[in-house]
């Protein structure tokens, strides 16, 4: 017997490369090429060293008011945290403490089973069908809970809310939670579905559709009952998740709806153009609701695509993972990055015909 022999052994998720130098053309971790909502700079001039000598409201009172006004939510029904990872990782040891394995799919967020090991929770994946598509029949067996991301990540696939109702009409004795974390980007939310069932949780992100992901918020949207459970874990762990700057940043932004329209428009437009311009080059790529395209291309390995795109100091995201081995996923810059990217690659396909 040794302490070794005590200490709780992870393999923790890796990240996205965030490379040291700017000069580079980043398509690799879904940030947003726009900076956040004008109100978040205006409101950072107004902050100052109380917001560092001070303890945080520890409920976070107005991000939480300024997120549950934005949907038409009570604030009761609003729970927030560090990055919906943080509060992705607070619900699965909130909700998910049964001895029957939790659901998710086996090509997703590779968060999922890093926290699961982490916690202790027995697991199971649920292969995607041949089309890298989530099946609600799929998930009709016995279980202690389902978790998956809508629309899902890496592939961008969305799926329709009467297909997750399904899924959660399905598992009444089950917590299922829906992370949305790329919602904003032309799907349509379940959000309507916590007034209509006791057992859906919701999860969004600042990160992505409100370009904030340096800053780090997320938050649950749930029936009332659920978001308390989920309070009462997150006082037992650490009252102050969220510093003060964060709290005042985050409803600046929650309060600029419009804003969030506009950006969002504008990548879905950019978006669309870059899946045509890479089709046109020989890659496949499935419409995506997201801010990402998951591409393959006809002829040429991903990853040699990957390892070139590098030498041109263009980042994006390879997994070497079964089954997406030869996929990129992009995440969609600006016109002009993703102009940039085309032309890159149209000159590397033609010399490596
Ligand atoms: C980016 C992402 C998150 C977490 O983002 P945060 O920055 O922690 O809010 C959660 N789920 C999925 C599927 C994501 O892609």
């Amino acid at each position: 017997m040794s302490w070794k022999d005590n200490i709780r052994r992870v393999v923790p998720y890796t990240p996205g490369e965030q490379p040291k130098t700017t000069d580079v053309i980043k398509l690799n971790t879904n940030e947003n090429p726009y900076p956040p909502a004008p109100g978040v700079a205006e409101t950072m001039k107004t902050l100052g060293t109380d917001d560092l000598r001070l303890y945080p409201d520890p409920a976070a009172s107005e991000l939480v008011h300024a997120i549950a006004e934005h949907y038409g939510l009570r604030d009761s029904e609003v729970f927030v945290g560090v990055g919906s990872d943080d509060v992705l990782a607070m619900s699965f040891m909130t909700f998910f403490n049964s001895e029957k394995p939790i659901l998710f799919p086996d090509i997703t967020y590779s968060f999922y089973d890093v926290w699961a090991d982490m916690l202790r929770i027995p697991y199971k994946k649920v292969p995607l069908d041949e089309n890298l598509h989530i099946r609600a029949e799929d998930y009709r067996e016995p279980n202690g809970g389902i978790v998956f991301p809508n629309p899902n990540a890496p592939t961008g696939a969305l799926l329709p809310v009467e297909t997750v109702e399904e899924i959660v009409k399905n598992n009444p004795d089950s917590i299922v939670i829906v992370d949305e974390a790329y919602i904003d980007f032309g799907g349509v939310s379940a959000l309507p579905l916590i007034h209509k069932y006791d057992n859906v949780v919701i999860t969004q992100t600042f990160s992505k559709s409100r370009g904030l992901a340096g800053l780090r918020i997320g938050y649950a949207m749930a029936s009332e009952p659920l978001i308390h459970y989920l309070n009462d874990v997150k006082y037992s762990f650490n009252s102050y998740t969220m510093n003060r700057m964060t709290i005042r940043l985050g409803a600046a932004s929650a309060r600029d709806s419009e804003y969030l329209a506009e950006t969002c428009g504008k990548i879905m437009k950019t978006r669309a153009k870059a899946a045509e311009e890479l089709r046109r080059l020989g890659f496949h790529c499935d419409d995506s609701y997201s801010n990402f395209l998951f591409v393959t291309h006809e002829r040429v390995p991903a990853k040699e695509i990957f390892d070139f795109l590098k030498t041109k100091n263009i980042f994006v995201r390879w997994f070497n993972q079964d089954r997406i081995r030869n996929y990129l996923r992009v995440t969609i810059g600006t016109d002009e990055q993703m102009e940039t990217l085309v032309r890159v690659l149209a000159d590397y396909l033609s010399e490596r015909a």
